[in-house]
């Protein structure tokens, strides 16, 4: 009996960790497409990842601001339902595409294969994707973006890289935002920061807030690179 129990379940298992295997091998595939595409067009590719809430669409509407005017840059928002953020991010007269992913937790390189299509990638510098608020999945697909960015909102306290730290280690730009919040919330930002360079020393840590424009400048110039 005791055979007949076990057996299924490490069946079961090992199947899934088949298909598990198999789909992200096809979205490493596909996220390579996607680099050389967005390499042959000149774009630099920003893939923003975050828990709900932590402000990714302010921080995006408020560096669309900045760069207007200077760079063309466009954007592909992912979200589970609802068209809200692709209607804030227009405000700002960027081209916006609007992923609706309906039950699925996170991005893929294959949506942003058909995504990219609805874009003019030839008359963009800068494409930013905002990817689906969730600190986990994300970290494994990659997009074929050129950087990715985990930010780290005041409001959700000091021990999300602890937590979370895949999503942390991966990134090239870790920035803690709502910092116009910290002291409202007593977010303890040495420990933070302390947090943050534990699991990943090499990130470029930006400390901001859309709201006031506190380090702001520095994010952009950051984004812009050497352009
Ligand atoms: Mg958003
Ligand atoms: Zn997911």
């Amino acid at each position: 009996m005791a055979d007949r129990t076990l057996l299924p379940d490490e069946t079961t298992t090992r199947r899934l960790l088949d298909v598990q295997t198999s789909l992200l091998a096809a979205n490493e595939d596909c996220a390579a497409k996607n680099r050389a595409r967005f390499q042959q067009h000149g774009l630099t590719v920003f893939n923003l990842v975050s828990s709900p809430g932590a402000g990714k669409t302010a921080l995006l509407v408020a560096t669309l601001e900045r760069l207007a005017g200077r760079l063309h840059a466009g954007v592909i928002v992912g979200d589970l339902a609802t068209e809200n953020d692709a209607a804030r991010l227009r405000t700002t007269g960027a081209p916006v595409v609007q992923i609706t992913t309906g039950t699925l937790c996170h991005l893929d390189a294959q949506m942003i294969d058909r995504a990219a299509d609805m874009l003019d990638l030839a008359a963009l510098d800068l494409l930013f994707i905002e990817n689906v608020g969730n600190l986990v999945c994300p970290a494994e697909f990659d997009l074929g973006e050129t950087r990715r960015v985990v930010l780290l909102s005041t409001t959700e306290g000091e021990d999300k890289p602890l937590k979370y730290p895949p999503i942390f280690r991966f990134a090239d730009a870790v920035v803690i935002s709502k910092m116009d919040l910290a002291h409202a919330v007593e977010f303890d930002l040495a420990s933070a920061r302390t947090n943050i360079r534990r699991v990943n020393p090499q990130a470029t840590l930006f400390e901001l807030s859309a709201r006031t424009g506190e380090g702001m400048e520095e994010w952009g110039r950051w984004v812009a690179g050497d352009r």
